[in-house]
C-alpha cells in the first residue's frame, strides 16, 4: 500500500484530502505545521508528499528543498496562490506538480496516482533488482520491506519484518527466542523473551493458512523457532 505524508495547516482540507486518499486505497499521514511535517518526511518512508506552500513554521518551499535533498518521492505543492505556484515552478526546487487551491479531491487522487505510477517505472527501470526471497508463495522483498503471501500484500512492524526476515534468510537453522531477541532487538533492549513470542504469533497470522499447523515457522517444543525451507 502506497504511503503519503499531506502537509496541510488548515486541517479541514486536510481532512478532505486524506478521507479522499484513504478511500482510493492509500495510507495517509497527516502533519498541521512545517516542521512535524519536516521530520515525519526526513524520519519515515513515504511514497509521495503533497506539500502545502504557506505553513506555519517551516514553509513548503523548504520542505520541498529538504525532501529532495535526501528523497526521490514525487511531490506535489499545493498553494491558493497562483502566483505562488509560478514562482515555486521558477525555483526548481524539484516538485514534481503543483495544483492551486481548491481543487477537487478526485482531481487530487487522479494526480496522486498518476504520480505513483510513473515513479514506479522510473524505479523499476532504473534501480537494481532487490532482493527478493521466495519459498512457497511466500515473497519477502527485503529491500523494499514489503511481504507478500500467495500474491496478496500483508502489512508488518518493523520488527515483525525484521523477525520474519532473519528466520526466512536462514531457513532450517534452530533459533532460541533468547538468541532471536538478541538478534532483532539488540542486547541493550529492555525487554523479555516473550516479546519473541508475541511476535511470532503476530507473524503467522499473517503468513499462515493455519495457525495451529504452521507451514512456514516451526516451534521447536524446548528450543525455540525454525523457519520451513
Ligand atoms: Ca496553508
Amino acid at each position: 500500500m502506497s504511503k503519503i505524508l499531506i502537509v496541510e495547516d488548515e486541517v479541514s482540507i486536510a481532512d478532505l484530502e486524506k478521507d479522499y486518499l484513504e478511500l482510493s486505497g492509500f495510507e495517509v499521514e497527516v502533519a498541521n505545521d512545517g516542521q512535524t511535517g519536516l521530520d515525519k518526511a526526513l524520519a519515515e518512508d513515504f511514497d509521495l508528499f503533497i506539500l502545502d506552500l504557506m505553513l506555519p513554521g517551516v514553509d513548503g518551499f523548504e520542505i520541498c528543498k529538504r525532501i529532495r535533498e535526501e528523497k526521490n518521492s514525487p511531490i506535489i505543492m499545493v498553494s491558493a496562490k497562483k502566483d505562488d505556484i509560478d514562482k515555486i515552478r521558477g525555483l526548481g526546487l524539484g516538485a514534481d506538480d503543483y495544483m492551486t487551491k481548491p481543487f477537487s479531491p478526485s482531481e487530487l487522487v487522479a494526480r496522486v496516482k498518476a504520480h505513483l505510477a510513473r515513479y514506479e517505472r522510473l524505479i523499476g527501470s532504473t534501480v537494481e533488482e532487490n532482493k527478493v526471497i521466495e519459498i512457497r508463495g511466500l515473497r519477502i522483498d527485503t529491500t523494499a520491506r514489503r511481504v507478500w503471501i500467495n500474491e496478496e500484500e500483508k502489512s508488518f512492524t518493523t520488527k515483525e519484518f525484521d523477525l520474519l526476515t532473519f528466520l526466512a534468510g536462514h531457513p532450517n537453522h534452530v533459533y532460541t527466542k533468547d538468541e532471536l531477541f538478541k538478534e532483532i532487538w539488540d542486547m541493550e533492549s529492555i525487554g523479555d523473551i516473550a516479546t519473541v513470542t508475541v511476535h511470532i504469533k503476530k507473524i503467522r497470522e499473517k503468513i499462515e493458512y493455519d495457525t495451529s499447523n504452521p507451514q512456514y515457522i516451526e516451534t521447536i517444543w524446548g528450543v525455540g523457532y525454525r523457519f520451513k525451507m
